[in-house]
């Protein structure tokens, strides 16, 4: 099961970019009716429980608008349970910082 996060306020809209829509191999995603403080609508989730946890949205999304995690990270370090994943980090340093801070907000905010 995932557990799949969006900051709302980092994202620059399904419109305009949408990304995260389109990578998705489950056609999770759905464009919220409500804007975020930037005037965009960002996206939503359908079903959580179907969610594959591949992170292709999380990992593409342009403005790190999106933290997947899978729900067992957060209680337990057992990597040998994980199911197959794709590619991790692919950006700078930078960028893996800021993911990494978005992971951190994600799990103070359960
Ligand atoms: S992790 Fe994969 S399956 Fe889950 S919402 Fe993101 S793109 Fe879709
Ligand atoms: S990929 Fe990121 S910025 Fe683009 S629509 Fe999805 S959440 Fe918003």
């Amino acid at each position: 099961m995932a557990k799949i996060t969006i900051f709302r306020h980092a994202c620059k809209g399904v419109e305009s970019c949408g990304i995260c829509s389109f990578v998705c191999p489950k056609d999770l995603f759905r464009t919220s009716e409500e804007m975020n403080e930037a005037g965009y609508l960002p996206p939503e989730i359908d079903d959580e429980s179907e969610c594959t946890v591949c992170e292709n949205c999380m990992i593409y999304c342009p403005d790190l608008a999106i933290v997947v995690e899978k729900e067992s990270e957060a209680t337990s370090d057992n990597e040998d349970s994980e199911a197959p994943r794709g590619p991790v980090e692919t950006g700078s340093p930078l960028r893996s910082d800021k993911a990494r801070g978005n992971r951190a907000k994600a799990s103070k905010d359960e």
